[in-house]
């Protein structure tokens, strides 16, 4: 039997990681794999592509045992977003439905973040987070009457990693572990 996109996918990153690339490495060859994975948009099981009514839900599809990166399913409800936070590792967002708005903020004098660029994801393209350049954001379902729905892949266990929300304000940072929201991951083999 041919292995399913996901596990194609899975099998494909694991390798690129167990040769020890870096991120620049990732950036590239990792970004042509979620390209391809997100090509296609029918292989999200349905559990994984619900919305909750009153914010967005992050479901686990993958998480390397050694904690070297995650696959995360980000399923937006009209309209939601996220605060001001970090990753604190790099990061690869693909989107596979609707559109999602991202801007991107930055730590001023007085302590405060202003917005500064913004951009709009279509399905297949890919956005990507580095704590090096870019790791502090706010991310918005950019549709106001249907669902959006992106694969984010982390380098590392995004849910059990310790990062930040900020105030916009005051810069007050809140420390949090997102954990994820389903309780049972996808079967790659079915
Ligand atoms: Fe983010």
């Amino acid at each position: 039997m041919r292995d399913g996109k996901l596990l194609t996918f899975i099998k494909s990153l694991n390798q690129l990681i167990n040769e020890l690339a870096t991120e620049e490495i990732i950036f590239v060859k990792g970004k042509q794999l979620l390209e391809q994975l997100i090509q296609n948009d029918d292989w999200l099981p349905e559990e994984l592509c619900k919305p909750h009514p009153e914010h967005y839900q992050q479901y686990l599809l993958y998480a390397d045992p050694l904690d070297r990166f995650s696959v995360v399913s980000f399923v937006w409800g009209p309209g939601q977003k996220t605060p001001i936070h970090n990753h604190t590792v790099w990061g690869m967002v693909g989107q596979l439905r609707g559109q999602e708005k991202e801007t991107q903020y930055h730590l001023q004098k007085d302590g405060s973040y202003q917005a500064g660029e913004e951009s709009i994801f279509l399905p297949g393209q890919v956005a990507r987070v580095s704590p090096s350049t870019h790791d502090i954001h706010v991310v918005a379902n950019n549709l106001s009457d249907k669902p959006s729905i992106s694969i984010h892949v982390y380098g590392g266990n995004i849910g059990r990693i310790q990062r930040a929300v900020f105030h916009p304000e005051t810069g007050l940072e809140k420390p949090f572990i997102s954990g994820y929201a389903n309780a049972f991951v996808p079967n790659l083999w079915h």
